[in-house]
């Protein structure tokens, strides 16, 4: 298929998706102002309204589905992937094995940084990125590492088979010279002007036309391939996550749901009542339904840091078969955060998230996040499979990254700004109601703007192509 083909197929997605958001919000706004002037006839007709936009939504989907089914390509899409995913890894696997290790150029990278698991995943990854950006082996230090004071290579595959010692003739701090042989890379937030052009949201430039073509997000995927290099198992952890997916009976079709609560609600992100994520689920088993699918129950994935979550959905929502387990959200508890137990407790969570076909969550959890990005290397495109109640997707301490207008706009309103096609934007944040946060780059007008008239840019920069290894 063309790449035009593929993604106009997305864009087609997008704008039903926005447009639902857009009517749904409006016609809760109108049924609001009905209710409050007291007239019946007007609060039916909108009811009626908004069964019947949810409808034509479903349809328009399930229509789209059907494309998907019937143009022939599937088969391709999968073995695209397939080899996409593949070339990935063995690249990581012949940077992270060089011949000799003791004159290989290392980047060191420290695992203890002081946050959560999620978090220093996305650590972690970024001095991947760094270090495939700059052909640099990865050397992981993570002795006294606060969820397991004995390391990394006790839970997860040592980074290599050959190549773990951080000697070698000349060490210096990030960024060093070329010829340095190892480097030590500071941490994100702490990396000086010029920063790198490695950094988040870059894809590499040879693999970016293959991905744009096949993945509606491709940072999120490139993001999931080193993510599942990172987290090969050891046997216990394999076996842990094996005996946990009996246990909880995990299969599919299922929806994945995070919420997190404890330290991060009115600190780092609002509270969100279950209730807000419900109509997100039930609208995908709709969906699933309305494709044609067999649904035998209405399955749910639950994780959480707050026990209670999992109690109360299991009371309030019976017609749901929950699976997660308050005992694990336990031990998220601030006071042993950072324990074996709770190391074992997210592992399992996010492995779980991770293996749904839907997620509901608020990407500004990192637990989310990660999941999500995990979610795209068990399939072609999981871009557009998820709900978040907060955050658009993206990664933390991403270098800046514009948008282009598609379609032009005129502010309608005071607090919207106006668009011309091809216009940079700065998209802060998505308020799922049809409207979208954001700078123009080239007025420096900050407002509101119709989301589905602004389109992603997939930033593609030249990394290394590993020549050495074969297509
Ligand atoms: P963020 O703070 O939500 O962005 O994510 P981080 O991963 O950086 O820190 C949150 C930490 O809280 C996690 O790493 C876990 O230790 C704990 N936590 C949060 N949500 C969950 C959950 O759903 N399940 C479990 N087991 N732990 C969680």
């Amino acid at each position: 298929p063309s790449s035009g083909y593929e993604i106009t197929l997305r864009k087609l997605h997008r704008g039903v998706m926005e447009l639902g958001f857009y009517t749904n919000a409006e016609l809760k706004h109108a049924l609001k102002q009905a209710k409050e002037s007291s007239s019946p006839a007007l609060v039916e007709r909108l009811s009626s309204l908004q069964s019947g936009v949810l409808e034509h939504k479903q349809s328009l989907f399930k229509f789209l589905s059907q494309i998907m089914e019937e143009d022939g390509y599937a088969q391709w899409r999968e073995q695209e992937a397939h080899e996409l995913s593949d070339l990935v890894q063995r690249r990581i696997q012949y940077l992270q094995n060089p011949k000799d290790c003791s004159r290989a150029k290392k980047l060191i990278c420290n695992l203890n940084k002081g946050c959560g698991f999620g978090c220093q995943l996305h650590h972690a990854v970024y001095c991947f990125l760094m270090a495939y950006g700059t052909q640099r082996t990865l050397i992981l230090k993570s002795k006294g590492w606060r969820y397991h004071k004995n390391g990394w290579e006790e839970v997860f595959k040592p980074l290599s088979e050959s190549c773990l010692s951080p000697e070698g003739d000349s060490l210096a701090n990030w960024p060093g010279k070329p010829d340095t042989q190892v480097l030590t890379l500071p941490i994100i937030d702490s990396l000086l002007p010029p920063r790198s052009q490695f950094l988040p949201p870059a894809v590499p430039a040879d693999l970016a036309p293959r991905l744009a073509r096949i993945h509606g997000q491709p940072l999120a995927w490139w993001v999931g391939q080193f993510l599942k290099y990172l987290l090969r198992p050891q046997p216990a952890i394999n076996e842990l996550l094996q005996s946990t997916e009996k246990k909880l009976g995990f299969k599919g079709p299922i929806v994945g749901i995070h919420v997190r609560r404890t330290d991060k609600v009115g600190t780092e992100a609002a509270f969100h009542p279950l209730d807000e994520y419900m109509p997100a689920v039930s609208e995908w088993f709709d969906q699933q339904i309305s494709n044609g699918k067999l649904i035998d129950k209405r399955r749910i994935f639950l994780a959480s840091d707050d026990p209670k979550v999992i109690v109360e959905a299991r009371s309030r929502y019976p017609d749901y078969e929950i699976l997660g387990d308050p005992d694990i959200a336990k031990t998220a508890a601030i006071g042993t955060r950072y324990s074996d137990n709770s190391l074992y407790g997210i592992i399992v969570d996010i492995h779980f998230l991770s293996r749904c076909d839907f997620l509901v969550c608020t990407f500004s959890s990192q637990v989310c996040r990660v999941a999500y990005e995990i979610m795209q290397s068990f399939h072609v495109d999981a871009s557009s499979s998820f709900r978040s109640l907060d955050d658009i997707y993206y990664y933390g301490g991403q270098n800046a990254h514009s948008w282009r207008v598609a379609q032009s706009h005129y502010a309608q309103k005071t607090e919207e700004i106006d668009l011309k096609i091809g216009d940079p934007v700065g998209v802060a944040g998505n308020h799922w109601d049809g409207f979208s946060r954001g700078k123009n780059l080239r007025t420096n007008s900050q407002g509101l703007f119709p989301s589905f008239k602004v389109e992603d840019r997939v930033e593609a920069v030249k990394f290394p192509t590993y020549p050495e290894v074969p297509l």
